[in-house]
């Protein structure tokens, strides 16, 4: 062996060396994986996947240009009855303003989500009357998981000047989460969500490999930090996880007889 190829043979020894110690010890993610002479910094340097573009909207609250627009203030064609998929959304739409017909139930999207970006905005009416959790309750199921109220809660509600039990008021998950915050504001006026949903995995035969988690901000308060779900937010017992794959979204229509709140600027952004 000459010294040209003992000297060649000796480099790429040691490189396949490094290599296979970088690759056994220093992993990042499933798709980034150190290469190299990690004394370097190439080796912590990557060029892909590349980010896709997304062009932000005008001002905060406007959707992004890559949003999905769930109600622009036209129409509920993307949505129809919780009760029946057949059935149309019947709420109230006026002025470019959505508002909860308590008379026909809640409402759910056409179109199912696994993990997304959510930003909704509500308004408690002015003339808002009860209190407790008969005082503007409304609530977005970030997963509808069956007929009726099954799923995930985040709670809206007014607690303005409102008590209630703490895992119950406003941007609670309910039951399950208390809010970091109370960060409502007087009746009347518009108030958002801002929302990262993370659903549940399950494996083949049904068994919770990694936890529903969200981050919810109200008014641009951090109310949720990845909250880890416990299972379906339940009005009585404990929650509890059953196997579910992509889901509606839906709005509550509650029981209580206090004045019916609105929604409008809905969008979403799917992020799988
Ligand atoms: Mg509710």
């Amino acid at each position: 062996m000459n010294r040209k190829i003992l000297l060649t043979t000796a480099c790429f020894l040691s490189l396949t060396i490094v290599n296979a110690q970088v690759d056994s010890t220093t992993e990042m993610t499933a798709t980034l994986r150190y290469v190299g002479d990690t004394t370097k910094p190439q080796a912590t340097e990557f060029y892909k996947p590349v980010p896709p573009v997304v062009t932000p909207g005008k001002k905060y609250g406007d959707a992004p240009a890559d949003a999905i627009i769930l109600f622009d203030g036209k129409n509920l064609d993307a949505w129809h009855s919780d009760k029946d998929s057949t059935k149309p959304a019947e709420w109230i739409v006026k002025d470019g303003v959505l508002t909860v017909n308590k008379k026909t139930g809640g409402i759910i999207t056409k179109q199912r989500f696994e993990d997304y970006q959510l930003h909704i905005e509500w308004r408690i009416p002015e003339n808002i009357t009860g209190s407790g959790q008969a005082r503007g309750n409304s609530g977005i199921f970030l997963a509808n998981t069956s007929l009726g109220d099954e799923g995930y809660e985040l709670q809206v509600l007014d607690c303005y000047n409102n008590k209630t039990y703490v895992n119950g008021q406003t941007g609670a998950i309910y039951k399950q989460g208390i809010p970091l915050a109370n960060a409502c504001i007087k009746p009347g006026e518009w108030q958002t969500y801002d929302v990262a949903w993370t659903a549940p995995r399950f494996d083949a035969a049904g068994n919770l490999t990694d936890s529903a988690r969200v981050t919810v901000f109200h008014n641009g308060v951090l109310l949720q930090n990845n909250f880890a779900l416990k299972g379906i937010t339940r009005y009585i017992g404990i929650p509890y996880y059953k196997a579910h794959g992509e889901s509606p979204i839906k709005l509550q229509s509650h029981g209580d007889p206090s004045e019916p709140i609105s929604f409008r600027n809905i969008w979403i952004r799917p992020l799988n």
